[in-house]
């Protein structure tokens, strides 16, 4: 049975709340692999530090006290977990840019409006837009 409405509308497609142009969307995709790139630095240097704290437990623990030992091993502890929190944000950074690029990132999941690109930049895993993340906060 032919349905004469859907010859009307075929090939066209459903009208959108809210587009995101395509100059947008590579704002955004500069925006995160900026992002992705200062975070894997990040992750360098801290990478380097704790080879740095490594070393200098090894060469000059001889002369170490118990306390010298236990605050190196803090600290190189709190470089660890530093260095596995900004992984984290790059697998994020990641999967946001893998989700643009399949156009399911960047949309507001309450309003399903765009959110700012200037708030994905700062906050690659958002997936409210302010508005709505402000009245999530209220409640
Ligand atoms: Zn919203």
């Amino acid at each position: 049975m032919a349905k004469p409405a859907d010859t009307r509308t075929a090939g066209r497609k459903p009208a959108a709340k809210a587009t995101r142009s395509a100059a947008e969307t590579e704002k955004i995709r500069a925006a995160l692999a900026a992002r992705r790139d200062e975070l894997r630095a990040e992750y360098d240097q801290t990478l380097s530090e704790i080879t740095e704290l490594q070393r200098d437990r090894l060469t000059d623990s001889a002369g170490d006290d118990q306390a010298d030992t236990g605050t190196k091993t803090l600290e190189r502890e709190q470089e660890i977990s530093l260095a596995n929190s900004i992984l984290e944000r790059i697998t994020q950074v990641e999967r946001a840019l893998e989700r643009l690029d399949e156009g399911g990132y960047g949309w507001c999941e309450r309003c399903g409006n765009p959110i700012p690109v200037e708030r994905l930049a700062a906050f690659p895993s958002a997936t409210l837009c302010v508005t709505c993340k402000q009245l999530e906060e209220r409640r």
